[in-house]
């Protein structure tokens, strides 16, 4: 039993040596303790890539995380939602000039 440390929580949670082999069909058993939190760390990869507050911020939307939630993420990841949802405001402001 392998024990990891969930990038998205900090939870430490065990994987079988079978979930390692077969993590090309589910990778994110070997980077976070959930599914849902694996749609968390999609989003942030992805605006690491493009920087597109907007996108980031409708999809954390979509999975509808609570402040209560988020107050249980690791700090860097609180920080990153945290400038998400920052800049898609300041976008949306710039909307209405
Ligand atoms: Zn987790």
């Amino acid at each position: 039993m392998i024990i990891k440390e969930c990038v998205i929580c900090g939870n430490k949670y065990k994987v079988c040596p079978t979930c390692e082999k077969v993590a090309t069909f589910s990778p994110w058993r070997t980077l976070v303790c959930c599914a849902d939190e694996y749609m968390i760390y999609s989003i942030l990869s992805q605006y690491d890539n493009d920087r597109d507050a907007d996108v980031a911020a409708k999809g954390l939307d979509r999975i509808g995380l609570s402040k209560k939630t988020i107050a249980t993420y690791r700090p860097s990841v609180k920080n990153q939602i945290t400038e998400i949802y920052r800049k898609q405001k300041k976008s949306q402001e710039h909307k209405n000039d």
